[in-house]
């Protein structure tokens, strides 16, 4: 429905068009683009967002919680959009680009995605997991781009929209893509998963995030362990069998899998998982790994990208040869300096699998160390009605750890604060505040030069505000 000599895309009203969004295995862009201009029209990529929009490139409308996309169109079509998919056909008559006019725009845009990935010859890798996905695919893109040309997911696009995307920005002489996939509702695994169709299924971890969609860890890990529904013919899938939880599910429901752990039982084993805080080695077949990332986790996030990186032919030696030029992933355990005073910037995300990794890393940090450990500590989110006590948890982590000061910060922070105090034997100072505001008006009281400070909390507490403020005290 175009007003610029008539495309012939299809209407909302169309029953074909219907029909074939809700049939799962079809896919609608061939058929709807039959005989019409738009074939010839070279779309050169796709865009949801007007602000990085290129030209050539196709505009999906998508509505958002906070913004709608449709109504960004003429921005689109300004920025030189090739054509336009949206939900509502009114809002681009006479908008001059072809438009296609689909039921559900976020469904196209997978639909999309699931055909072109379809066309390339490139292998896929699909990473799931409570905590380290983007970590795990940072690790793993780094290793296999020298040796392949590799592209992979931006940031943390893992959900229905970034994992469309990531695929549809690979390119055809592309040989491996590395997906993220995310979820925080039941079925969502799945369902990205057959978009992804990958050929290796990675399951890093189960824990207690998003409790709240979920209810029981037992159905975190069924809910991850579908990231197998759209695995390729010799397709394999790959678990973490330190993880007690997930290798029960996977055991009973009889699949077979590639194990990788430090447990007698893994396929792929570690050996002398050692970190200093700052950095850290195993040992994988016969061979030292040294890994310049932050925290323990990072050794298991790194055992991860190892077991997927031998699947295509990547030996031990290489893989400990590529690790010198890796660094963290942004805002996870990122270690900033100013001035005297050491930042550890994990303020990308919290959960409680997170937050024990991250008060163990500054603890190891400030051993032998002259100044204090200081904590500013937002919350973790999406805890859903274990939320008390997990902060409750959290708190006696902080409190065994030996650190100097906790800042508790917004929602939570006074069952958190309580709970370390209660468990500390070292006499560990504590604040609270409200939220983020008042606690960068405090900072300056609150910090001293030499101390090392860990900030972390879940996205929404925003705590990177005091990372910024911190940065300009010193
Ligand atoms: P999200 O779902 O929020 O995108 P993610 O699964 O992509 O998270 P990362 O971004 O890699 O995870 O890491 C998020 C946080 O979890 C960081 O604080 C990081 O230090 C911590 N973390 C990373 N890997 C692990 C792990 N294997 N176990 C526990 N914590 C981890
Ligand atoms: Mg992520």
């Amino acid at each position: 429905r175009n007003d610029n000599g008539g495309w012939g895309a299809v209407g909302a009203d169309s029953v074909r068009d219907k029909e074939s969004l809700r049939d799962a295995d079809s896919c609608w862009i061939p058929d709807q683009v039959r005989d019409d201009n738009l074939r010839d029209r070279e779309i050169i990529g796709v865009s949801t967002d007007t602000r990085t929009l290129g030209a050539g490139e196709c505009f999906f409308a998508i509505r958002g919680e906070n913004f709608d996309g449709h109504a960004y169109v003429s921005a689109a079509v300004e920025k030189g959009a090739a054509c336009v998919v949206v939900e509502d056909g009114a809002c681009v008559s006479g908008c001059g680009v072809p438009c296609v006019v689909v039921e559900d725009t976020v469904r196209a845009l997978g639909d999309l995605a699931r055909w072109y990935r379809e066309q390339l010859g490139a292998k896929v890798v699909a990473i799931t997991g409570s905590a380290g996905k983007t970590t795990v695919r940072h690790i793993l893109g780094h290793v296999l781009s020298q040796h392949f040309r590799c592209h992979q997911a931006k940031k943390s696009f893992n959900n229905h929209i970034g994992l469309p995307l990531t695929l549809l920005g690979a390119d055809e002489d592309d040989e491996i893509i590395v997906c993220e996939l995310g979820t925080n509702s039941p079925g969502e695994i799945e369902y990205l998963s057959r978009v992804a169709g990958p050929d290796a299924a990675v399951v890093n971890n189960v824990g207690e995030a998003h409790l709240e969609g979920f209810g029981t860890v037992e159905n975190i890990a069924q809910e991850k362990t579908s990231i197998r529904a759209g695995l390729r013919d010799g397709g394999k899938l790959l678990i973490n069998v330190d993880c007690a939880v997930l290798v029960s599910y996977c055991d009973e429901a009889g699949l077979s899998y590639v194990g990788f752990g430090t447990g007698a039982s893994a396929d792929v084993r570690a050996s002398e998982v050692k970190t200093t805080g700052l950095a850290g080695e195993l040992v994988v077949d016969d061979m030292v790994i040294s890994v310049p990332l932050a925290g323990e986790a990072n050794l298991y996030n790194a055992l991860a990208a190892y077991a997927v990186a031998r699947q295509f032919g990547v030996t031990a030696d290489e893989f400990a040869k590529a690790m010198p030029g890796l660094e963290s992933p942004e805002m996870r355990l990122d270690l900033q300096y100013a001035g005297r005073v050491t930042i550890i910037n994990d303020c990308y995300n919290a959960n409680p699998a997170s937050m024990r990794n991250a008060v163990e890393t500054l603890g190891h940090l400030v051993r032998g160390h002259d100044g204090r450990a200081v904590f500013i500590c937002g919350h973790m989110a999406e805890l859903g009605a274990d939320a008390d006590r997990l902060h409750a948890e959290l708190g006696g982590t902080i409190g065994a750890a030996e650190l100097d000061l906790l800042v508790g910060v917004g929602a939570h922070a006074d069952v958190t604060v309580e709970a370390a105090a209660r468990a500390s034997e070292n006499g560990l100072k504590t604040r609270i505040f409200p939220d983020v505001e008042v606690l960068c008006n405090n900072l300056q009281q609150i910090v001293r030069p030499d101390d090392i400070i860990l900030v972390k909390g879940s996205r929404a507490a925003g705590l990177e505000r005091a990372i910024d403020e911190l940065v300009g005290l010193f």
